[in-house]
């Protein structure tokens, strides 16, 4: 018999957390808070959460976690389940944390009436002192309002609820271990359960409610009432972990110490990428431009307006993971990618150039070749003769793991890269100039420069040149038929920030913005390329819509990988680069 595939969950650390708990139902979730786009970071948290699953033959939930009506946005809930179906993941249920709204409510009721919670109307700095200051080392004390009456905290949570209080004037603080001087964990020092927010409109329940319930007194809840086995989250969760398991053992949702009831939390290490910003406010910064204020010594302040740098959520240069779908990242090859940097408790911090290196290796097997001239020069192939006019076919990959073919048009008249000419010739260069030789990829002879001219800004216009037949040339260059070549336009991509490490710039008063990479988005208007591109849109689809990974990439010849932007038209092509040919050494 064949043994079972090794992957990161029959093996190392996914492995060990099955065997803590061999259930035959696995049931796992994933839960964003729908309050921003997801990144390359999520990807990991999707592949461990679905992934293990399904590799269970379990069933794996979508929960938006929509706790905070003050941050939450429609147009993030529909993008998070978007790029889940993408990535090649199907939730076995969506369901939303305030679907349990109500049963929440019920049991904050039945914790209080256990004495495990009370009304608290301390301020948020009272609190803090009473949690050891602001180092979290102080003495910790507890407040008058802990020891009230059951039946007080009762009808006090009771006028939260029905609006007596304003934001900031009551919570709901779980009765943990705050009295007790020997619990080291801050998790266990008496967490709000429960607050006012007043701009309080939620999308889904609309004005029914005026408190909200924390993260930490919903996320144990609702794993346990979906029946989740194994809820997986981040190392920064690992000190929730016995604050987790305190509320559900109070509400008899878990058996103590105990596997067997009620949902097991363990934590795994994030993914981390080098060299670019994840944090959504960051990032929303980038998107929307933003307003900053600079107070100076004298004591004056500076506004300083800073305009968007990037064409949005998507755009190519982020790692958004909607932004590496329209740079046009295969999602199997993002899902292998994260899965080969493996899963342990420990953090992974990647660099850009890692993630690239892989695209390519996946790219290089995948996509078929065509030839793009970025930056065109006109060359006429003086004695090409009527005879020499033919059609070529081409297969798609000269190595023929990538199936297919298409046909070129030989014609008088092509387009070379400006980078492939040059007005003196000189021993050690190798492409065209006037007197040299250089081969044409898949055209029948060779050619030999004879001369060119130029524009009234000395920029070369065109290039002459003759067959050569005897000579074998040193070197070939990619070029595209004049007469049926597209026009498109091309976008290369670099890195946002000058900086490598672009969490470290100034945040608070737009330093940041000086330090952006004028070069992070260069665009190619006149580019051109070979016909065949257009059979391959028909082939595929220019997928809009992004729920599936139909789309059109491919090999552009001596240049890079790119793919066909999601807003390019009938009429005007747009193309992205995926990644370079090649790591470029000198970054
Ligand atoms: P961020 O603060 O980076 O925007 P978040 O933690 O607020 O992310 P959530 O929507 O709460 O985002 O995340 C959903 C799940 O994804 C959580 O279980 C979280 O632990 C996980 N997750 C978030 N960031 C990463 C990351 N960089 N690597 C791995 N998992 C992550
Ligand atoms: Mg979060
Ligand atoms: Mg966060």
């Amino acid at each position: 018999a064949n043994a079972a595939p090794v992957s990161i969950f029959s093996e190392g650390w996914l492995r060990r957390v099955y065997e803590e708990k061999p259930v035959k139902d696995v049931r796992s979730r994933f839960p964003p808070e729908p309050n921003g786009y997801l990144h390359i970071g999520h990807c990991k948290a999707i592949a461990v959460n679905f992934g293990f699953a399904k590799y269970h033959k379990g069933v794996c939930f979508l929960r938006y976690d929509d706790t905070n009506p003050e941050k939450e946005e429609e147009k993030y809930f529909t993008s998070i389940y978007d790029i889940i179906k993408w990535l090649g993941f199907e939730p076995y249920k969506i369901t939303y944390s305030s679907d349990n709204f109500d049963k929440l409510y019920e049991l904050a009721e039945e914790l209080i009436k256990k004495d495990g919670a009370y009304v608290c109307h301390c301020s948020r700095e009272e609190v803090n002192m009473q949690r050891g200051g602001p180092d979290n080392r102080g003495t910790r004390y507890t407040c008058s309002h802990r020891t009230r009456p059951v039946e007080e905290s009762l009808a006090e949570f009771r006028a939260m609820r029905d609006g007596k209080y304003k934001a900031g004037e009551a919570y709901l603080r779980m009765k943990q271990k705050l009295d007790d001087p020997t619990e080291g964990n801050p998790q266990m020092w008496d967490l709000p359960a429960y607050r006012v927010i007043e701009k309080n409109h939620h999308h889904r329940t609309g004005d029914k409610w005026r408190i909200y319930p924390t993260y930490d007194f919903t996320h144990c809840i609702c794993d346990a009432l979906e029946g989740i086995t194994h809820s997986m989250c981040t190392t920064e969760f690992q000190q929730s972990r016995v604050s987790y398991d305190w509320l559900l053992e109070q509400l008899d949702m878990k058996v103590p110490k105990s596997e067997e009831k009620g949902p097991m939390q363990r934590e795994y290490g994030r993914l981390n990428v080098g060299g670019t910003i994840l944090s959504k406010r960051r990032i929303l910064m980038l998107v929307e431009g933003t307003k900053v204020e600079k107070k100076n010594a004298d004591g004056t302040v500076e506004t300083r307006t800073i305009p968007p740098s990037v064409r949005g959520w998507d755009d190519p240069r982020l790692y958004t993971l909607v932004a590496l779908r329209r740079r046009g990242i295969p999602a199997k090859a993002l899902v292998n990618f994260v899965e080969e940097l493996g899963v342990t408790d420990g953090l992974t911090e990647i660099q850009p150039v890692r993630l690239e290196s892989s695209i390519r290796k996946h790219l290089e097997r995948t996509v078929p070749r065509q030839m793009l001239v970025l930056d065109p020069i006109k060359v006429v192939i003086e004695d090409f003769a009527d005879e020499d006019n033919q059609e070529v076919t081409v297969p798609y990959d000269p190595k023929g793991t990538i199936k297919g073919e298409r046909k070129i048009k030989i014609g008088k008249e092509i387009y070379i890269d400006r980078t492939d000419f040059r007005e003196e010739d000189s021993p050690e260069y190798f492409r065209l100039a006037p007197n040299k030789i250089v081969g044409l990829l898949n055209y029948p002879f060779s050619i030999r420069a004879t001369t060119f001219s130029k524009d009234a800004s000395g920029k070369v216009t065109e290039v002459r040149a003759v067959k050569v037949t005897e000579d074998k040339p040193k070197s070939w260059i990619h070029w595209v038929d004049a007469e049926t070549g597209i026009p498109v336009t091309a976008r290369q991509y670099n890195s946002l920030f000058k900086s490598e490490s672009p969490n470290a710039l100034d945040w608070k008063t737009g330093g940041w913005a000086d330090d952006l990479n004028p070069n992070s988005e260069i665009v190619f208007e006149n580019a051109v390329i070979e016909r065949g591109l257009r059979d391959l849109i028909k082939e595929h689809s220019l997928n809009p819509s992004g729920a599936s990974d139909d789309f059109v990439r491919f090999q552009a010849l001596r240049t890079a990988y790119f793919c066909v932007d999601v807003e390019s038209t009938e009429e005007k092509i747009v193309l992205n680069q995926i990644v370079s040919l090649r790591e470029d050494k000198s970054k």
